[in-house]
């Protein structure tokens, strides 16, 4: 990395956010790092100013997160609802199929263990008032948790001589926690796998999260890559084993996208976990229930209080936005019907085209969701959905890339992360809790917002 601020002041006080030198030795420091494409290291992106949030907005965000989780978990494990819902969907999409393929493997009932995390943005609602209004549930790889804690303890620090306060974020601690605790009601004995993706830049966060099951939890843990596990991985009395040591816990931070299946070797790994005893977080089950389609059907109240109750049904109906698949009939706030598409074509800018796809830059807007849609035939059309474009305010912040400070007009997008275990699919949950968050700011330019892209960046709640 060359970054020019060895000799450069600590203190640049004409500014009034941290200074650029701080944040970034706190960042280097406490590891909020990636690789960058030609495999060196560089800090991970991060505001310098932290976000001053209308706090109902950021409270029912939190709470939101546990009644997801649990939702999910019971949607995960109705087959009837699953299969008939994602019917065409499968037939369209080569990857809903596979993952059907994997869920047919099970052996048998088995725990759960979830490390999600709710992704929610502060809308603008029609009577003035912000209201979180979900994006998406991670059901799946759910990252920079560990990232996030650090740039929360590195806005505490360089504000350590103000009255500033800001919410708690130990993410990262929470995450291992979860998982070792859920391990260990289980009363495994084997290795946690974490499955990674081939030369994936984002490798620090989740070598903390390794660093902690083994050191504070006493686990131990190994690293492979879906190849790997599939052409090394086998089952002995219906466990699994790879490099001789039984898996008791797979946990993925792979395999949430088809480029993460690089030959069937790939997918015999998820074979073998599916058919074994082990623990897969989250399962081919699990996965299924995250699709953008099953969000699509899950956005009212009536399809919601199938899984919960009337009142958190109601609850959570009030943070969906209008969804439609393409080749559906959409009422519009004007009252006319016309298919999801037509409107979404007259409307491009109220809208997102989502294809069933996981790990951001997948996404069409504008002009771009007008090209997409203008091609498509009907099959295809089953592969996508549409989604209310979310709006919020604008405010000011300071983002550090690179080490430089660019201020920029801002959205935000805040998840908390929660952790939740069932011993088995109808038992209640033994633990769901929401602990820690990630807030991702973007640039207003920004419809999507990577923060390996420089164009999102972790930041801090401020009190
Ligand atoms: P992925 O599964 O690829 O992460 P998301 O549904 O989270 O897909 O969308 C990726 C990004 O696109 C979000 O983080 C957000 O910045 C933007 N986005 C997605 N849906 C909306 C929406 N309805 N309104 C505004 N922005 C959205
Ligand atoms: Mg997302």
């Amino acid at each position: 990395m060359t970054l020019n601020l060895v000799r450069m002041p600590l203190k640049m006080n004409e500014l009034n956010h941290h200074s650029p030198k701080e944040a970034l030795e706190f960042l280097l420091a406490h590891g909020a790092v990636r690789y960058t494409d030609t495999g060196q290291v560089t800090h991970l992106p991060c505001s310098l100013t932290p976000w001053k949030p209308d706090l109902g907005f950021v409270t029912e965000t939190e709470e939101l997160t546990t009644l997801y989780t649990e939702m999910y978990h019971r949607v995960a494990q109705d087959d009837d609802f699953l299969h008939t819902e994602l019917e065409k969907a499968r037939q369209a999409d080569e990857f809903i199929e596979r993952l059907f393929q994997a869920k047919s493997k099970e052996s048998g009932p088995k725990p759960s263990i979830y490390l999600n995390r709710n992704d929610c943005m502060p809308a603008n609602l029609s009577d003035g008032s912000i209201w979180p209004k979900q994006v998406e549930m991670n059901l799946m790889a759910s990252a920079l948790g560990e990232a996030s804690s650090v740039v929360y303890r590195m806005h505490r620090f360089l504000s350590q001589h103000t009255e500033r306060r800001f919410k708690e974020n130990y993410a990262g601690r929470g995450l291992a926690r979860g998982l070792a605790e859920a391990y260990k009601a289980m009363n495994a004995t084997g290795i946690i796998l974490l499955l990674i993706p081939v030369g994936e830049v984002s490798v620090f966060d989740q070598r903390i999260t390794e660093t902690r099951l083994v050191e504070e939890h006493g686990l131990k843990t190994m690293r492979a890559s879906l190849e790997e596990l599939g052409e090394q991985g086998e089952i002995r009395a219906g466990d699994l084993y790879f490099c001789g040591h039984q898996v008791s816990v797979a946990y993925f931070r792979t395999g949430y996208s088809p480029r993460h299946y690089l030959s069937e070797a790939a997918w015999n790994a998820r074979n073998l976990i599916e058919e074994s005893t082990a623990v897969s977080v989250p399962s081919a089950r699990t996965q299924l229930a995250n699709t953008k389609l099953i969000q699509l059907v899950l956005s009212t109240e009536e399809v919601l209080s199938k899984f919960v109750s009337a009142e958190v049904a109601a609850r959570l109906a009030r943070s969906c936005v209008a969804f439609t698949k393409l080749d559906a009939p959409f009422t519009g706030i004007d009252g006319t019907t016309e298919l999801g598409r037509d409107h979404a074509l007259k409307n491009p800018d109220d809208w997102v085209l989502k294809p069933h796809r996981e790990g951001g830059g997948n996404n069409f807007f504008g002009q771009e969701l007008i090209r997409e849609l203008e091609h498509m035939n009907a099959r295809q059309s089953e592969a996508f959905i549409l989604m209310e474009k979310i709006r919020q305010p604008v405010f000011d912040s300071v983002r550090m890339v690179e080490g430089q400070a660019i201020p920029c007009r801002c959205f935000t997008e805040l998840g908390f992360f929660g952790t939740a275990f069932y011993e088995a699919p109808d038992a209640q949950a033994r633990e769901n809790i929401a602990n820690g968050y990630l807030l991702r700011t973007k640039d207003e330019s920004m419809d999507e917002g990577l923060v390996l892209g420089g164009f999102s960046f972790l930041d801090t709640i401020q009190l």
